[in-house]
């Protein structure tokens, strides 16, 4: 199915179902994805072998950004948030803590009153760099789609044997306000078959987002195109029912069907 790439380092403000305005920079390779984690429901299509890639450096980012930001006037349409996305796992870029600092500063003197967000996979928590880069932001949106590991290998297809538990226990002990971004779906065909709306799933979901106390919960179901065929999205009811439990946990809860 068509899956999309970026070719630019700024794109938009485009209008994030979970974000309002959304200033996306991409801080991966041009027109190919980058991520440690091979997500069924991936919009950047399936991670690949890339030679001769290169990331964009922290002065070109800054540079790009001063330069949208320099542009804007009072008939702009202004970003509610600047968000780092785009193709693949942002914070495997080297120079995460760099482009995070100087974004930081940009932000400050151009639109102070505009939000910082960067969506993870919370993989490199192991890296003080990226820690201290993420608690330095308004929002780090951590992705814990299942704490299951096998439902976790199946859907999230992680490299180097990679666990969820031990993702959950970084965040747990190295995230100050986090931000926890689930996305809840389905398939039952071949040697694919989940569900992370199970009640025995969400039993266990709902106990660790206890331990994490997170500031606030994202929910969301597929909405576009993604590169495995065949998944099902959850209804908006059940997202409702999923988003009240996790409400009366006391967790701020935005629920996308
Ligand atoms: S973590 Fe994000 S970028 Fe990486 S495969 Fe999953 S959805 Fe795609």
């Amino acid at each position: 199915m068509a899956t999309f790439l970026f070719d630019k380092i700024i794109f938009g403000p485009v209008k994030s179902r979970r974000l309002g305005n959304s200033l996306g920079i991409n801080i991966l390779f041009n027109n190919a994805k980058y991520c440690n984690y091979n997500c069924v429901y991936c919009e950047c299509g399936w991670s690949g072998e890339h030679e001769e890639l290169f990331f964009p450096t922290a002065s070109q980012v800054s540079v790009e950004l001063e330069k949208y930001l320099k542009s804007l006037s009072s008939d702009s349409i202004k970003p509610d948030v600047i968000t780092f996305a785009g193709n693949g796992e942002p914070t495997l870029n080297p120079e995460f803590f760099e482009i995070i600092n100087k974004t930081v500063e940009l932000r400050n003197f151009y639109l102070p009153d505009v939000k910082i967000a960067v969506l993870t996979n919370a993989t490199q928590l192991n890296n003080p760099e990226v820690v201290e880069g993420l608690n330095k932001i308004d929002m780090p949106i951590l992705k814990i789609d299942t704490v299951d590991q096998k439902e976790f290998e199946l859907i999230n297809g992680p490299v180097n044997n990679i666990t969820i538990e031990k993702i959950i226990d970084m965040i747990i002990l190295k995230i100050r306000k986090p931000i926890i971004q689930t996305m809840f779906l389905k398939a039952s065909f071949d040697d694919y078959y989940f569900d992370n709306t199970t009640k025995r799933s969400l039993e266990k979901y709902y106990e660790v987002l206890k331990k994490i106390s997170p500031e606030m919960v994202m929910i969301y179901s597929i909405a576009r195109d993604t590169p495995m065929e065949g998944l099902e999205s959850i209804n908006l009811h059940k997202m409702q029912e999923i988003g009240e439990e996790i409400e009366k946990m006391g967790f701020k809860t935005i629920v996308t069907p």
